[in-house]
């Protein structure tokens, strides 16, 4: 009983840390790259482009998610609890620049 709409449809993702949906567009993506240099170990870069390969999460461009983000960090399953402070900094400041 699904209708496929051919209409313009804007692809939406959920947000890691509030869990409500948005458009990809308003939101940050931050995937998880392998690291080259250290097997087994990756990093985490914030794709602006929403292009990069990598398994990809994402956020919203608020400052209030991300410090729920911080707080539920031990809890998440997802990579993106295990962000580093550095990662938690760049965030921060790529929020606060689109904030206000
Ligand atoms: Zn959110």
């Amino acid at each position: 009983m699904q209708e496929i709409k051919k209409a313009k449809h804007e692809p939406s993702r959920m947000c890691v840390s509030c869990r409500v949906r948005n458009k990809k567009t308003d939101l940050i993506r931050i995937v998880r790259v392998k690291d080259k240099c250290n097997p087994g170990g990756f990093f985490i870069k914030l794709d602006k482009s929403q292009k990069s390969e990598g398994r990809g999460a994402y956020l919203c461009y608020n400052l209030a998610c991300l410090k729920k983000l911080k707080k539920m960090k031990s809890k998440s399953k997802s990579f993106v609890g295990k962000l580093s402070e550095d990662a938690y900094k760049d965030l921060e400041e790529i929020i606060g620049s689109f904030e206000g």
